[in-house]
C-alpha cells in the first residue's frame, strides 16, 4: 500500500473531484456563468487597472476598499459586516469550519448545492439532507421535525435552490430561522435573477445570514463571494479565512466592475428576459417536465425510463451543446438536465439540439 493510500482518509479517497466537463468546442451552458464579456471600453479599463498593480506586495488582507462598494451597491443593511471569500464556495468553507464542533449537525434541503455536504464532510460533521416535496418545493413541515430531531448547528437554504431553480416559499423559510436551533445560512448564489431577498432581513434575526457571489453576473472567473451579517457572526468566520485570500487582481477587477455594475446588470437583465422565452418554448416539449425558475438555468426532467436524460445529454454534447447532466447523483434528479441560459443565439442552439435529441 502506498504511503498516500495509507494516511489520505478513506473518505477523501472514495471520492472524485468536483466534475467539470472540458468544454472546448461546445456552446457552454453546464455552470450558469453569463455569455456575456465585458464591452471593450471596460475591458480596456480592467487592463489598465491591473497593469498598474503592485503585483509584487501581498493584498491588504481587510479588503477594506471592495468590502465597503459591496456594503453600499449590494446594499447590506446598516451595522452588518461583510465577509469576503474566494467564490461564495469558499464562503461554505469558513462558516462550516466556525461552526464544526465534534458532533455538529449541518442541515440542507435536498437536492441542493453539493459543497453544502462537501464542506460537512471535510470537517467530519453529520450531514442531514431533508428531502424536498416530489415538485421540488420546501416541505417545511417536515423540515422543522428534522431541525427538531437533529439540533443542527448550520443550516443552508439555497434561494433560488440549485439545481431544481425554484425560490422556496418566504413564510416556510422565515418558520426556519425562527425553530433553527443554530445558524440559518440563506445561499442567495442567484439573487439577481431571483426578485427577492433575505438581505433587508439580517437584522430581523440573530442567526441569519446572507451569502452571494458575483460570479453569476458576469464575473465567475473573478473568483468572489461573501457573507454578510451581524459582526458577531462575520468576525467569527474571519478568524478561519486565509489571510490573502483575495488576491490583488480579484480585488481591483471586482472594484473597477462593480463601479460600473451598471453594465453588469443590463446583462442580467437579457439573460432575465431570456429565460422567459427559454421557459415558454421548453413548455412546449411534451418529452419534458419544466420546472419553474427563479435563477439564470432551468431544470427540465426527461420523460421516459431510466437512461432517458442521459441519452437526450449525450446527443446534445454530440450536436456540439454542453448541459448539465444530473443522471446518477441525487435520485430525486434521475433524466433532470440542467440548462443554463446564454445568449439568444446559444439559447437557440441549445434548443435546436434538444429538440432533435428528443425526437
Ligand atoms: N451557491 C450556489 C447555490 C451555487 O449554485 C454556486 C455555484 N454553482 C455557489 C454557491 C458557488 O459559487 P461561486 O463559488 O462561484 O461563488
Amino acid at each position: 500500500m502506498s504511503t498516500a493510500k495509507r494516511i489520505v482518509r478513506p473518505d477523501v479517497q472514495a471520492l472524485s473531484a468536483y466534475p467539470v466537463s472540458d468544454a472546448t468546442g461546445l456552446v457552454k451552458l453546464d455552470v450558469m456563468e453569463s455569455p456575456y464579456r465585458l464591452p471593450d471600453w471596460l475591458a480596456k479599463e480592467v487592463g489598465e487597472v491591473v497593469a498598474n498593480l503592485a503585483l509584487n506586495r501581498y493584498p491588504v488582507p481587510t479588503a477594506l476598499k471592495l468590502r465597503a462598494l459591496i456594503r453600499d451597491v449590494m446594499k447590506v443593511p446598516a451595522g452588518c459586516e461583510v465577509l469576503l471569500g474566494n467564490g461564495s464556495d469558499e464562503c461554505i468553507q469558513y462558516i462550516t469550519a466556525s461552526v464544526a464542533k465534534p458532533g455538529a449537525v449541518v442541515m440542507a434541503p435536498g437536492p441542493s448545492f453539493v459543497m453544502f455536504q462537501m464542506q460537512a464532510q471535510f470537517y467530519n460533521l453529520k450531514f442531514v439532507g431533508v428531502p424536498l416535496n416530489p415538485d421540488f418545493s420546501l416541505d417545511a413541515d417536515l423540515f422543522l421535525a428534522a431541525m427538531a430531531e437533529h439540533q443542527p448547528a448550520l443550516v443552508w437554504i439555497a434561494y433560488p435552490n440549485n439545481p431544481t431553480g425554484n425560490a422556496f416559499a418566504v413564510a416556510d423559510i422565515e418558520r426556519i430561522i425562527q425553530a433553527a436551533p443554530g445558524l440559518v445560512v440563506i445561499d442567495e448564489a442567484y439573487q439577481p435573477f431571483a426578485g427577492g431577498s433575505f438581505m433587508d432581513k439580517l437584522n430581523d434575526y440573530d442567526n441569519l445570514v446572507v451569502m452571494r457571489t458575483v460570479s453569476k453576473i458576469g464575473m465567475a472567473g473573478v473568483r468572489l463571494g461573501y457573507v454578510a451579517g451581524k459582526p458577531e457572526w462575520i468576525s467569527e468566520f474571519d478568524k478561519t479565512r486565509s489571510p490573502f485570500n483575495i488576491n490583488v487582481m480579484t480585488e481591483a477587477v471586482a472594484i473597477k466592475l462593480l463601479e460600473n455594475k451598471k453594465v453588469l446588470d443590463e446583462q442580467a437583465a437579457i439573460i432575465l428576459a431570456e429565460r422567459e422565452k427559454l421557459a415558454a418554448e421548453l413548455a412546449k416539449l411534451p418529452a419534458l417536465t419544466l420546472y419553474p425558475s427563479a435563477a439564470n438555468f432551468l431544470l427540465a426532467r426527461v420523460k421516459g425510463e431510466k437512461g432517458a436524460g442521459t441519452k437526450v445529454f449525450d446527443r446534445m454534447k454530440a450536436a456540439g451543446v454542453l448541459v448539465k447532466n444530473f443522471s446518477g447523483g441525487h435520485p430525486m434528479l434521475d433524466n433532470c438536465l440542467r440548462l443554463t441560459v446564454g445568449s439568444p443565439e446559444e439559447n437557440r442552439a441549445m434548443l435546436a439540439a434538444l429538440k432533435v435529441a428528443l425526437s
